[in-house]
């Protein structure tokens, strides 16, 4: 069995990121909510794809690449960190973004311009057409001398997962300074890399704690999270077994992905109002509008200590308006 840390990681984020009480909500709903503010992790306005950049570029430098590749949606948290921390490794960012969702040149649009990223619009909705696209035009800039890496939708490959495997090492230690037992960690998945390094976390460093996904988008993530999982698991020699009650995935996706939904606005304003804290209407306000659905309907039982993880997302407050 390996360490995390004997893997290449490039520091892109600061970390370890604040974890506390939300003493608020927590009174408001009788229940100890943690949460953990990877939306504050130091490059541009903080997400979680630092964690998995700072894996997925480690190797991509120990290969020689100078030219990053990715994608995602026009209005891609990921493609805009990747953007952020391709600037600050001094490599070249090329995007091939779907041309869906808000295309306008607001939100993450306007941050990939700032980063330097050089942006092309596709007009397709399949991903394999993307990659295809890219694998293109990596071989030609390749005959030019350049070295390209290629980072899938998210960054939700094995090794990029590896990156919330050691986020859990983290919140542990400061649950554990803080006193505290954890009894349930709650998160968003968009392409499930997330919640795969949550899980496998956990059962490496909280054994008996679950993992519940609350899905913002309507693929398979049942299968698709434990088999990242196990794959990320297999990079490190880990054992990865399957234990009942381990992991869940709820969806709160509502009437699409990237799709704002108005039954979320009450919950985005109650956590702005109580605690001073911005969820956005994609990923982190489906989350935790979801988590607290559950909640009303005792789904956490007696586990005390929730986690929501803050997975970041606002710059998509600045693309889009809170439906009513
Ligand atoms: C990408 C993203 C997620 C989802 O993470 P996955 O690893 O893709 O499942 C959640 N929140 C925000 C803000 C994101 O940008």
């Amino acid at each position: 069995m390996k360490n995390i840390q004997e893997l290449p990681r490039v520091q892109l984020g600061v970390f370890p990121t604040p974890f506390y009480r939300l003493e608020r909500i927590s009174e408001t709903y009788g229940k100890n909510i943690w949460i953990k503010r990877d939306d504050m992790c130091g490059v541009a306005l903080g997400g979680n794809k630092v964690r998995k950049l700072e894996f997925l570029l480690a190797e991509a430098l120990e290969q020689g690449c100078d030219t990053v590749f990715t994608t995602g949606g026009a209005q891609s948290n990921h493609a805009m960190l990747t953007a952020a921390c391709a600037a600050r490794l001094g490599m070249r960012c090329i995007l091939l973004l779907k041309r869906r969702g808000v295309t306008d040149h607001r939100g993450n649009l306007v941050l990939d311009d700032i980063f330097g990223a050089e942006v092309r619009m596709l007009d397709t909705d399949s991903y394999d057409d993307i990659y295809a696209e890219m694998h293109r035009m990596g071989e030609a800039l390749e005959r030019d001398g350049r070295k390209c890496c290629y980072i899938p939708v998210g960054g939700s490959t094995a090794l990029g997962s590896l990156g919330y495997a050691a986020a859990v090492r983290e919140f542990a230690v400061q649950a554990l300074a803080a006193g505290v037992r954890i009894g349930h960690i709650v998160s968003a998945t968009g392409s499930g890399g997330t919640t795969a390094g949550l899980l496998l976390g956990a059962k490496r460093f909280l054994p008996g704690v679950k993992v519940t996904g609350i899905a913002v988008d309507t693929d398979p993530f049942d299968e698709i999270v434990p088999r990242l999982a196990e794959e990320a698991a297999g990079l490190l020699e880990w054992p990865f077994r399957r234990e009942k009650n381990d992991f869940e995935m709820v969806s709160h996706v509502g009437p699409g992905y990237a799709v704002p939904n108005p039954e979320d606005t009450p919950y985005i304003e109650e956590l702005a109002r109580r605690e001073g804290i911005l969820l956005d209407p994609v990923y982190t306000g489906k989350a935790f509008a979801g988590m607290m659905e559950l909640l009303r309907q005792g789904y956490f039982g007696d586990d005390d200590n929730l986690v929501f993880v803050h997975t970041g997302g606002a710059g998509a407050l600045f693309a889009m308006d809170l439906p009513r």
